[in-house]
């Protein structure tokens, strides 16, 4: 057989265990043909084969990112970014300047905002946004997306000046004088307010577990259009897996309809999004949703669920107190005899499940279902899944390998390591708990399966980047344990243990005769050993599915 194309002095790294290293790809219709060297490819070179040369750079399976957020992604990518943004002068300057750049937006968006973005020990206030822009609403996201920090325009068009009740869980703060103080913690609360900003809001339905309602054509095209985007972005980053982490039929309509056109360029899962308050047998509708997406392509087959919030805002809950907070431990979103349930009748239905879980009461609460669900309908290969895991509790790191329990984890997650600040996240963890926190290496020796993804919008999307950031990072003190993984370990993260927690191992995450052509081509050699002065390579071409689907230099 000949091949459509033929990547040809490549460094590949195949992540398979056959033969971890080759200097030539063939690849025919959407799949790969032959992976070997370069005296034995020539065989599949025809007149009408495009020969690749890759030059010597590495070339990988195509990444898994095995936790994102597409819709809310895409979106934020006409977003202000202020990641880097410090101090009320450098955020009046980007907002300014947003709001002259987009003159008809209905509200001025920014995101990756600090905590303390206006000093440390005190969060932004609707009077501080005031002194900015008062005429027109202002919605600033935190870093983590789970909170965000409103003007007083924004609360007075929401109708919510006087503050309003979004449920337990979150909370549309108000201060001492009865008046909201513009911040706004967890979905409900941000959810509440920006609805009644713009509609449509729409990319954020799927965390709500809700679908829109009467959409127009106009606005149908438009949510397309963003998914384009979205899709395309992810194709340059070298990305052809996404593991959505929210879900409605929705994302799964405007997705199959781009699959039909052809212009699909990533494969996509997309879960069912559990809420606390569903009732258990609601996990009837993730089955269904399973039963209609099953496609290479695009498929359903998972639950996800929130046990808990996040460090910064004491939500991620703890099995012992906040280092900096005596009492404080979070509040569960779940009781656990909701969540054994809920994980019980997923499992008995053969879904697979993902729970973000921060703190270590929340992971302890969470394996507890996994292992009520094996309890009840007998150990199987399940394959679920605990999202993020910031901290562990000593006790529970051998349960993972016990019950087969896949640990999701984000390098570039962990304060210090690219992307969040150091503070005070590091001081409520408290230096006890430091060596089980983010601790990667830990829970792989242990046996756990670890996956690595960013949770795109809340860290940038690029997995070099992040997978510069895993080889990089370093202990917060000397004594805690190296948690970095190897290279090797590093890149499976990203490849062959993503195409693994879908069940589709045998499709692709490696470079193997057989297996579907997800091929990613760097235009240099990955560092073998990093260090902080390492060159890093780019991605030159994306292929997903024996189609490119990116190409450095090339118009899309
Ligand atoms: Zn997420």
């Amino acid at each position: 057989m000949l091949a459509d194309i033929l990547i040809v002095n490549a460094t590949a790294r195949t992540m398979s265990d056959k033969a971890p290293r080759a200097e030539a790809i063939a690849i025919a219709a959407n799949r790969i043909i032959f992976v070997g060297s370069m005296r034995d490819s020539d065989r599949f070179a025809g007149p009408d084969t495009r020969i690749i040369d890759a030059g010597g750079a590495s070339v990988l399976p195509g990444f898994v990112e095995a936790h994102m957020h597409l819709f809310g992604g895409s979106s934020s990518l006409d977003e202000l970014d202020l990641q880097e943004t410090e101090g009320f002068d450098a955020l009046k300057a980007a907002l300014l300047e947003q709001g002259q750049s987009q003159p008809d937006a209905d509200v001025i968006v920014g995101r990756s905002v600090n905590y303390s973005i206006l000093g440390e020990g005190t969060r932004p206030t609707r009077q501080d946004l005031d002194r900015i822009i008062s005429d027109r609403p202002v919605f600033l996201r935190s870093g983590d997306y789970h909170n965000a920090w409103v003007n007083t325009a924004a609360l007075e068009m929401a109708g919510v000046l006087k503050g309003h009740d979004v449920g337990p869980g979150s909370e549309i703060v108000v201060g001492e004088d009865g008046l909201a103080t513009g911040e706004l913690q967890e979905f409900a609360a941000m959810q509440h307010v920006l609805s009644r900003l713009t509609p449509p809001g729409r990319e954020s339905l799927g965390l709500a577990g809700t679908e829109p309602e009467d959409l127009s054509n106009e606005e149908r095209q438009s949510d397309i259009a963003l998914f384009k985007k979205g899709l395309s972005y992810c194709a340059s980053l070298g990305i052809t897996t996404i593991q959505n982490m929210d879900g409605n039929l929705y994302q799964c309509e405007l997705l199959q309809e781009l699959e039909e056109a052809g212009e699909l360029k990533c494969r996509v899962e997309v879960p069912y999004h559990f809420l606390p308050s569903e009732p258990v047998e609601n996990i009837e509708n993730a089955h269904a949703m399973a039963q209609q997406y099953n496609s290479d392509m695009l498929w359903s087959g998972r639950v996800k669920m929130f046990m808990d919030g996040v460090l910064d805002a004491w939500t991620a809950v703890m099995v012992d107190d906040y280092a900096d907070r005596q009492g404080e431990r979070g509040t569960p979103l779940f009781t656990a005899e909701q969540f054994n349930a809920v994980s019980t009748e997923a499992d008995r239905k053969g879904l697979q499940i993902s729970v973000h879980a921060i703190g270590d009461g929340a992971v302890r609460m969470t394996l507890d279902g996994y292992e009520a669900a094996a309890t009840a309908n007998g150990k199987r290969d399940a394959r679920h899944r605990i999202e993020h895991i910031e901290v562990v509790h000593p006790a529970d790191i051998d349960r993972f390998k016990e019950f087969g329990v896949i640990a999701s984890m984000q390098p570039i997650h962990a304060p210090g390591n690219g992307c969040f600040p150091k503070e005070p996240t590091v001081h409520m963890i408290g230096e006890a708990r430091w060596p089980y926190a983010y601790a990667w290496r830990t829970l792989k020796d242990a046996g756990a399966e670890i996956v690595f993804a960013t949770d795109w919008p809340v860290s940038p999307l690029d997995p070099l980047l992040s997978i510069k950031h895993a080889m990089l990072r370093e202990p917060w003190s000397e004594n805690d344990p190296d948690q970095r993984l190897t290279m090797a370990e590093t890149l499976a993260a990203y490849t062959s243990v993503g195409a693994y927690t879908c069940f589709k191992e045998d499709r692709f995450g490696k470079l193997e005769e057989g297996m579907l052509a997800d091929i990613v081509i760097l235009d240099g050699e990955l560092p073998e050993d990093p260090d902080g002065s390492s060159a890093w390579p780019h991605v030159r071409m994306t292929l997903c599915d024996g189609r490119i689907t990116y190409e450095a230099g090339a118009s899309s």
